[in-house]
């Protein structure tokens, strides 16, 4: 077991948890289980104006939810990497000792005004003979050697560096304390960690933490860059631009396992004709080799079909049970919500939503004591000549017609036809004396599972006010 692969996933928790991060987290949750690794959860929490243990709780919350448990035997961690603070700086010290880092006094005017002076960009090893020994105002910078510092890519392939592109790049701060590539480096190590997965932004950090890799005298891990995601105009996902985070999904009622899949499959896809596969088999098939190079499209619209077709396969109990939580914030008082009439129409729901939290919206007009009229569909369907008859006819056919959806059905059948007009054109405005709106779950079950008494004082409430 001791050679089994160790992978890590290491957020900053600084924000809602982006839907790029879950995708790096579940590659690495799916490499994890079918190698027979280990998951390691580092939280990198040394932005100490960004960090919050809200965003943390967040982290580990929606890892759960995407189904990567911290209980499960192969998930290692949370580590936080402030607590290795002391390793980052062990680790800067040896590289100085053996001469792979070296001080410097040089402020950060004083950087550009030599740029500007050589004609060269960024900053010119000024200090790396200059024998500075530390001290107030002085940074540890790497000394990158000459030559070329080739990575290996499991997603991009060989991918080489001139080293003199690279400057010598800060590991401590003028304050002590150590800048991510270090730290990031020096973690894994202390870690063990034999394969990084991470986002495609994080490439052009590879060659300076190879280097450093390298120095400390280990084996640098076996990379992976995963390609950024995009939106609809191709821009890399933002938060302040793009619905990013995926505690939002959660909440609109996005299904867990339908996000997984989704996410599987940017930038990859199992073999076959359908890419809505179940975990088990994105476990056997997920291969980094067959990653795509080129960005993927976050389709908010693929999402959503994914969704509706996870909640199509839900069993009944399964669809009432997820919606529970949606059924919260419900518009209808506690007291009026019968949980066996929204069993009854929950059957009806389920085939017509794509997102969980349409359901309250589409039953609602049972639980509330008046329907919600949504004034444009009044207007639209109310100010037809034949709207009255019809809602007076149909109130007195079924004050006494067998009460099931088939009766309910044939009795407007028969005026619709008596008078020459469509079904279509007759059920709206009867839809929205009882309901309020124009579209929602079939008419006729509707009405069954409203009943009698209240189809009628609803009829009679419409005729009221068109009358
Ligand atoms: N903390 C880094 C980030 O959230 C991750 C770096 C890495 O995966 O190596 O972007």
């Amino acid at each position: 077991m001791s050679d089994a692969p160790r992978y890590r996933f290491a957020p900053s928790p600084t924000g809602f948890f982006h839907v790029g991060g879950a995708r790096t987290a579940l590659y690495n949750w799916a490499l994890t289980l079918r190698t027979g690794g280990t998951f390691v959860l580092r939280i990198e929490d040394t932005d100490e104006s960004r960090n919050s243990p809200e965003w943390t709780q967040g982290i580990i919350d929606a890892l759960a939810w995407l189904g990567i448990d911290s209980t499960h035997p192969q998930f290692e961690g949370p580590y936080f990497q402030s607590q290795n603070a002391a390793l980052h700086v062990a680790a800067a010290h040896k590289l100085f000792e053996q001469g792979n880092a070296y001080w410097c006094d040089l402020t950060a005017d004083q950087i550009q005004a030599r740029s500007k002076e050589t004609g060269k960009q960024g900053y010119d090893g000024y200090s790396r003979d200059r024998g500075l020994t530390g001290g107030p105002g002085q940074v540890l910078r790497f000394r990158v050697p000459a030559g070329q510092t080739i990575v290996q890519d499991l997603v991009r392939g060989q991918v080489e560096f001139s080293n003199d592109t690279i400057e010598d790049f800060v590991l401590l701060r003028s304050n002590g304390s150590p800048m991510f590539l270090l730290a990031n480096v020096v973690d894994d190590i202390e870690m063990k960690v034999s394969n990084v997965v991470r986002a495609e932004e994080h490439l052009p950090n590879t060659p300076k933490q190879q280097m450093i890799w390298d120095a400390l005298g280990h084996t640098p891990p076996i990379w992976a860059h995963v390609p950024v995601l995009v939106n609809e105009q191709r821009k890399k996902l933002s938060k302040r631009r793009d619905k990013v985070a995926l505690e939002q999904y959660r909440e609109e009622g996005i299904l867990p396992d339908a996000m997984v899949n989704y996410l599987m499959t940017l930038g990859w896809a199992p073999a076959g004709d359908t890419e809505i596969v179940p975990w088990q088999h994105i476990v056997d098939e997920f291969r980094l080799e067959d990653v795509n190079h080129s960005p993927a499209f976050f389709d908010i619209k693929k999402l959503n079909s994914f969704n509706g077709d996870y909640v199509r396969a839900m069993s009944l109990d399964e669809f009432i049970a997820g919606c529970a939580p949606h059924l919260e914030n419900a518009p209808w008082p506690a007291e009026r919500f019968n949980p066996e009439v929204f069993a009854q129409l929950a059957l009806l729901v389920q085939t017509r939503v794509v997102t969980l939290s349409e359901v309250p919206a589409m039953v609602d007009f049972v639980f509330l004591e008046n329907p919600v009229i949504d004034e444009d569909a009044w207007t639209k369907t109310m100010g037809s000549d034949f709207a009255i008859n019809v809602l007076r006819d149909y109130a007195g056919a079924i004050t006494s017609c067998e009460w099931n959806h088939d009766a309910l059905k044939s009795a407007l059948e028969s005026w619709t036809e008596a008078n020459g007009l469509k079904l279509g054109k007759t059920q709206a405005p009867i839809r929205v004396a009882i309901t309020g709106r124009t579209v929602g779950p079939p008419l006729f079950e509707s009405i069954e599972v409203l009943g009698r008494e209240e189809t009628l004082r609803r009829l009679q409430a419409a005729i009221t006010r068109i009358g």
